[in-house]
């Protein structure tokens, strides 16, 4: 059963999993590879407690990087959740937050083309000429002096990642 082993090789595939996980978290992940589980299996087999596994397992689910079959145990009446992964599906979801990341970008670097900022020493808040002359060139958030800034460098920033986000698109990896 392949359900996405190979995606556990893929450096920012597996960062994104700690991201949303924990690395116990990923212990639950390994658990489940190449195979279907219930949730009492795999934190016996684990030693994670039961409530940590849930966690996990439903977190997983709330991505849909997992899936679970409900049955009834007709001996003890209980319901039994048998789970399996779906990690495929992190490359849509890598992707979903890079084009997320990349129209961010795109507003930040068209906002600040053609405009002249300014900043306190402190803060990283870039305010335009006219609102800072308007705050009579005090710091919206520490009140300090606001002083020019030269805004090229961020603006080379923007466009390198802008550039790189793009290309990584492109390349149909992700
Ligand atoms: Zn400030």
């Amino acid at each position: 059963m392949d359900n996405g082993k190979s995606v556990l090789s893929d450096p920012e595939a597996k960062k994104f999993l700690v991201e949303i996980l924990d690395e116990e978290g990923l212990d639950v992940v390994y658990s489940l590879l190449d195979r279907e589980a219930t949730d009492e299996e795999i934190a016996e087999e684990t030693g994670i407690k039961i409530n940590t596994v849930r966690r996990v397992l439903y977190k997983l689910y709330d991505y849909r990087l997992a899936s679970y079959v409900r049955t009834k145990d007709s001996e003890i009446g209980w319901y039994i959740y048998t789970w399996k992964l779906d990690l495929k599906r992190i490359y849509d979801l890598i992707r979903l937050r890079k084009q997320r990341l990349l129209e961010e970008l795109t507003r930040e670097l068209e906002s600040m083309q053609d405009k002249v900022f300014f900043a306190c020493k402190k803060d990283e808040k870039y305010v335009p000429f006219e609102e800072a002359s308007e705050l009579q060139f005090k710091c919206p958030v520490c009140e300090g002096v606001l002083e020019y800034v030269d805004s090229q460098e961020r603006i080379q920033q923007l466009q390198e990642e802008i550039e790189r986000l793009q290309k990584e698109l492109s390349n149909g990896h992700y």
